[in-house]
């Protein structure tokens, strides 16, 4: 695969891997490699000071055969429509492989959300309803959180959309604030959704949890949860996790050999997943360079912060006894690195299906919406299990009959999945 940086090339020659693996025919490859539908649209905002500032706004359908569009609005700066064509396009396969009825979607906002205040993002994220509410909704489109966006801004685009609609509709978007439609269970959803695929995969390898290690990257909302599950359900030990010093402006691993205490590092981390290093030494905790996490003498690696750490540099500081990676994070690792995991024979579960449990959970967000009937933390949480474990499953056994990578068979069963759909409803 040749290598790229512009994210929605290198999501096309993904599926140009895999579309050859399928052998699918040109005319289904030339639907999937471009979204169906894609908005750009501008939304004027009455800032405090009484100026008026227009922003530039996005949202990509990329493919709904198998059920509404789903997938996160960002607030990022250096927005641009191919991220967001990218984006969308993997959130159709991400959806399709953990079985959920629904397609990919993702919107964007081309703004440093920190530079503006409560009242002008409510302005913006109520501007941007206006512009694309007959495109959304409960069956066409459900937008979600991403960078830069918060619960509440969720709250005031339900708020937006049901105004206009006439209706209150709190499934027209996810990640709403528990008590205002919110589902319980989301925060945790992601961490804990990858340790029920590291938990399978330490299965079909034969390796009792109990006696296994783990070294994650991050200590944000994914890798707390991925820590406390480690210990909780595996009773294995995380022996470091890492993060980026807002301080001193450089990331740092935090390291305890005989185990760290998730709980209490979470009582000393900020909301940005910044760890209170002098209070982490007091407690006996060793502050190490960046890069520490990832030559861990440990049995799983956990990337979960940010893209592109598992490179062709840090690939060979992976410790021999490393048998499992599990991508909590979106695309931790370049396609280079790949390469040297694969020949290596260390265990991948992919980003796409190791980090679906967020999105599962957000599904079922919209389903409770849709019944307006809530079920308890503890009913979610098993549901989420359920559905994680038989995506694994499906995955593992795609790898071990056609012979192919995690990564590949992962990709293999979600295009698999949604061409059928398309085929079902008479597109193909
Ligand atoms: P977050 O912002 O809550 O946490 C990010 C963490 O990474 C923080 O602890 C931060 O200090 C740390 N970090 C930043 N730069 C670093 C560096 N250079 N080295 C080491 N640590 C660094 O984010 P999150 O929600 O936990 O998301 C993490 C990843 O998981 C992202 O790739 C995201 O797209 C992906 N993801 C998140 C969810 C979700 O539900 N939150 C779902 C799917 C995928």
């Amino acid at each position: 695969m040749a290598s790229t940086t512009n994210a929605f090339e290198m999501a096309q020659a993904q599926f140009d891997h895999v579309a050859e693996l399928l052998q699918l025919d040109p005319e289904v490859r030339e639907i999937l490699r471009w979204p169906l539908r894609e908005f750009q649209f501008r939304i004027p905002v009455r800032m405090d000071d009484g100026t008026l500032r227009v922003f530039q706004g996005f949202r990509v359908q990329h493919n709904d055969a198998r059920g509404p569009n789903k997938g996160g609005i960002r607030f990022h700066p250096a927005e641009t429509i191919d991220t967001v064509r990218a984006l969308a396009t993997w959130m159709t396969w991400k959806c399709a492989v953990v079985d959920i009825p629904l397609g990919g979607g993702k919107g964007g906002v081309i703004v440093d959300s920190a530079t503006l205040s409560t009242n002008e993002k409510e302005r913006l994220v109520r501007g941007y309803v206006q512009q694309m509410w007959k495109n959304i909704g409960p069956r066409q489109d459900v937008p979600a959180p991403d960078v830069g966006t918060s619960p509440q801004m969720m709250g005031w685009m339900m708020d937006e959309y049901s105004k206009l609609t006439g209706q209150y509709t709190p499934g027209v978007i996810t990640g709403k604030p528990v008590g205002g439609g919110g589902s319980l269970g989301r925060t945790e959803a992601t961490g804990f959704g990858v340790i029920y695929t590291v938990r399978e995969a330490l299965k079909y390898l034969k390796l009792d949890p109990k006696n296994c290690t783990a070294a994650i990257q991050g200590f944000g909302n994914v890798a707390q949860y991925a820590a406390i599950g480690f210990n909780q359900f595996l009773g294995g030990k995380v022996v470091c996790v890492s993060y980026w010093d807002r301080e001193d402006r450089i990331p740092y691993t935090v390291s305890k050999a005989d185990g760290i205490d998730p709980h209490f590092l979470m009582s000393i981390t900020d909301q940005y997943g910044s760890i209170d290093k002098t209070r982490a030494k007091e407690a006996g905790y060793v502050i190490e360079d960046a890069e520490a996490w990832i030559s861990k003498e440990v049995d799983v690696l956990i990337p979960s912060a940010l893209e592109g750490q598992i490179n062709v540099e840090s690939v060979h500081k992976i410790h021999p006894r490393v048998k499992v990676i599990a991508e909590g994070a979106n695309g931790p690792t370049t396609p280079e690195a790949d390469k040297v995991i694969e020949e290596k024979g260390i265990f991948m579960i992919p980003d796409f299906l190791c980090n679906a449990g967020g999105v599962t959970v957000s599904y079922f967000e919209g389903v409770q919406n849709d019944m307006n009937f809530y079920w308890s933390k503890e009913e979610v949480i098993e549901k989420e299990d359920q559905k994680m474990t038989s995506a694994f499953l499906a995955v593992l056994e795609m790898s071990l009959k056609e012979k192919v990578y995690m990564r590949d068979a992962a990709y293999m069963v979600a295009i698999a999945r949604v061409v059928k759909a398309m085929g079902l409803r008479g597109w193909i």
